[in-house]
Parts: C-alpha cells; structure tokens; sequence
C-alpha cells in the first residue's frame, strides 16, 4: 500500500507519497491555484496523483489530505476556509473519482499533529498536543495515541481561543476580538516590527528593515545581536502563547507539546517567556514535567496527512 499526503495551504500545496513503511517515496511542492475553480482545482489535484501512480507504478494507493480550514473529516467536505477560496469543497469524493483511490480530509494543523506524534515522537507520549506556528495559529491534540477532531471535526482551534479582551482586543482574520492568533501570527509579529523600527531607527531591527524585508528570520537574526526591540516582540510572543498553553495544559494535562510552522525556528528566544508563564501556574503537578518540543520534519503536515490515511486504511 501506497499512501500520498496532501498539504493545502492558502500559498503552497505540498504533496509527496509514501511507502508502508513510512519512507517518503518522491515529494513536490506547487503553489496554490487560487484562481481555478473548485472543480478544476480538483482535477489539478488528481492530475498530480494520476502521473505519481503511472511514474511509481502504483496499484493500490490512499490520499490523506490536510487543509488549512475548518473541515468535515467525516464526510471529508472543507467547510470554510479564511485563506482557500473553495468553500464547501467536496475533496473525498471528487478525488476519489478522479484518482480511484480512497480519500481521507482533516484539517492540516490535525495531521500536523498526527506527524508529530507518528513520526517524530514515535507514538512514545501519548497524550500530547501541538501548535503550528504561522501566518495562522493551529492547534492538534492527541489523546491516548488517537487524534482526537471533535463532534463536527473542528476540535484544536488554538488560535481562536481568547488570549486578549473581547471587546478592545486585536482583530482576528475570522472577525472575532482577542484570539491568540491576532497576538502572536505572524501579521501582527510584522506590525509590532515595523512598528519598533518607526520608533527606534537605530535599532538593529530598524538597520535590518533598511535592507530587506520583514521575515520572522529576521526578528531571530535582530534577537541573535541581542537588540532589545526584538527580544522585547519575542517576550511579547512567548507570554501569549504561555497564557493560552497554560489553559490548554490544565484542561488536557498533556506528556508533551510539539511546535511546528515557520515561527517555531524562533523558539530560542520565545521559549523562555513560555516556560516562565508555565512555572508561574498555581497548581504545579500538570507543568512539573512537561515536555517542549520542536519539530524537525520536513513537511509534517504533508507526512501526516499521508500515514493518517494509511493507518485509517489499515483499520479498515
Ligand atoms: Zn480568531
């Protein structure tokens, strides 16, 4: 059994297929056809499957799909997606007819998630939860080895959860006030730069906008010089992700959490706020040893989507 993975995001598909195993067979990235409609952009898709299957000569395969929106992971329908221009995209189905191979959806911070836990912990916690760390903030939880999606297939939206007030608080790309999103996503990251740069034009930061332009790397390169700007938005960041962490840690009691996504490479200066928010929690015994992990893997969420379709076909 074959098994490919498919990463939609608002800017990049990933897709790359595997062997049981888990060896990743052949992998490519295409960017996201947003212009094509939703049934063209289907057979774009199995347009891509179809030549994998003649190249590698392939009988038997099985697509996972992870997708940067709210799905249905029963029906494997995307309902609604802020970044993805095909609203109510019937994905299981449509590839299954044009591929014959079955379908499995999920959102993609879930097979994020479910990489994670396959691949990179090698199923040795199981209870655990992850965040991906972007553009757009998401969420996965892992209960008892199992990723656990919720009644509607919407469960683990992190970046949603209220970090700031309702009312006043920064505004969110899905409308709403105070989500943990519109804190520390990397929109709000570029504005708070650019901010401090206004107002320090001696900064590191400030020398470093004058060259090139904004990136997550180059907060990390500004913090690496010890520019107290930068450290000062790492700061900010690490203690919002501490506050919704600490709430998400009370109410799941996790062995640990894995961070992905591009922002995570910045770890080395935001971690230190989140572990002082952890350790500055009243009831001790669910921080005490909690493990803080950054994912290496290439394309998690593609890898991800790839073995979850493979071990629900297994199940079958
Ligand atoms: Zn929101």
């Amino acid at each position: 059994m074959i098994a490919f993975g498919i990463d939609i995001g608002g800017t990049f598909i990933k897709v790359l297929g595997i062997n049981a195993k888990g060896e990743v067979l052949k992998s490519e990235k295409f960017k996201t056809p947003c212009q094509l409609s939703s049934r063209k952009f289907l057979q774009f898709l199995a347009e891509i499957i179809n030549n994998w299957k003649k190249e590698l000569k392939i009988k038997k395969a099985v697509i996972g799909v992870g997708i940067a929106g709210d799905t249905d992971n029963k029906k494997g329908i995307l309902r609604f997606a802020p970044n993805i221009p095909w609203p109510n995209l019937k994905i299981a189905s449509g590839l299954k007819n044009l591929t014959g191979c079955k379908c499995f959806v999920s959102n993609d911070a879930n097979m994020a998630a479910f990489g994670a836990y396959k691949k990179e912990l090698k199923e040795k916690y199981k209870n655990i939860l992850t965040f991906t760390l972007g553009t757009g903030i998401g969420g996965g939880i892992i209960i008892d080895g199992k990723l656990y999606q919720g009644s509607t297939g919407s469960a683990g939206e992190f970046g949603h959860i209220k970090v700031g007030d309702t009312k006043t608080g920064n505004l969110c790309g899905c409308g709403a006030r105070g989500c943990l999103e519109s804190y520390i996503g990397t929109n709000n990251l570029k504005k708070l730069t650019l901010k401090t740069a206004e107002e320090n034009p001696k900064s590191e930061i400030a020398k470093l906008l004058g060259k090139e332009k904004f990136s997550v790397k180059l907060l990390s390169i500004a913090a690496q010089k010890r520019d107290k700007n930068a450290l000062s938005i790492w700061n900010y960041f690490g203690t919002y992700l501490g506050q919704a962490l600490a709430d998400l840690v009370l109410i799941f009691n996790p062995e640990g959490i894995v961070f992905s996504g591009g922002v995570s490479g910045g770890a080395k200066y935001f971690m230190p706020a989140v572990k002082k928010v952890l350790q500055e929690q009243k009831i001790k015994e669910p921080f005490k040893n909690i493990k803080l992990l950054i994912s290496r893997t290439k394309d998690i969420g593609a890898l991800g989507s790839a073995l979850y379709a493979l071990s629900l076909s297994n199940e079958e």
